[in-house]
């Protein structure tokens, strides 16, 4: 006698289909020299050292690292692309400003911030103090939660440019997802269906 097994049909058309996609960032900015003044911005957050980054605008490498992930994963170009520094209205721009803005991109093309992983690479000065507020500052500028960002900070033992401490870079990876709804929807009490799009 043969066993007769059930099978459920299986109905995938009436899932709505999750599509995820990574992004990859990196940026690099050289030290100005201190008698330039520049302040060391790093994730929004101003890290006191005598030294700041050479830049357009606040040359906040973090900062720069997490936006270009970003448009990388929802295929949107780059950050030069749209903060051009060419432009003088970017002259010293706050970069949070430019990764809200970035959110903006991105969120508007219908993708949902799943996470945000990086890491600065630095041969001084000591960044682990400043970690937290870093993450607090970028999770703020992306409308999610503080633990959906990573940030970790290492030095190269002296290789390289960062380890001449001749400048700093950063590297981040994200990952976005469809169905997308804007991520400050998310946190209300009453978020929105996944596939409503988004009302940034
Ligand atoms: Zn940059």
């Amino acid at each position: 006698m043969t066993a007769k097994i059930s099978q459920t049909p299986f109905s995938a058309s009436r899932l709505p289909e999750t599509i995820q996609r990574i992004g990859l960032g990196f940026d690099a900015h050289a030290f100005a020299a201190p008698e330039a003044g520049r302040p060391l911005i790093l994730g929004g957050v101003e890290v006191p050292y005598e030294r700041g980054l050479l830049g357009h605008s606040d040359a906040d490498v973090l900062t720069h690292a997490i936006a270009d992930a970003l448009l990388g994963a929802a295929r949107a170009g780059d950050i030069g692309t749209h903060f051009p520094d060419t432009d003088p209205s970017y002259a010293q721009a706050n970069s949070l400003d430019l990764l809200a803005r970035t959110k903006e991109v991105v969120c508007g093309s219908g993708w949902r911030i799943v996470d945000v992983d990086s890491v600065i690479v630095a041969q001084a000065p000591r960044l682990a103090p400043y970690r937290d507020e870093m993450r607090a500052r970028l999770a703020q500028a992306l409308d999610v939660k503080t633990d959906q960002i990573g940030v970790k900070a290492t030095t190269t033992e002296r290789l390289g440019f960062e380890g001449r401490e001749e400048g700093i870079s950063a590297q981040a990876i994200v990952l976005l997802q469809q169905p997308g709804r804007c991520n400050r929807a998310e946190q209300s009490e009453q978020p929105k269906q996944s596939g409503e799009g988004c009302a940034c």
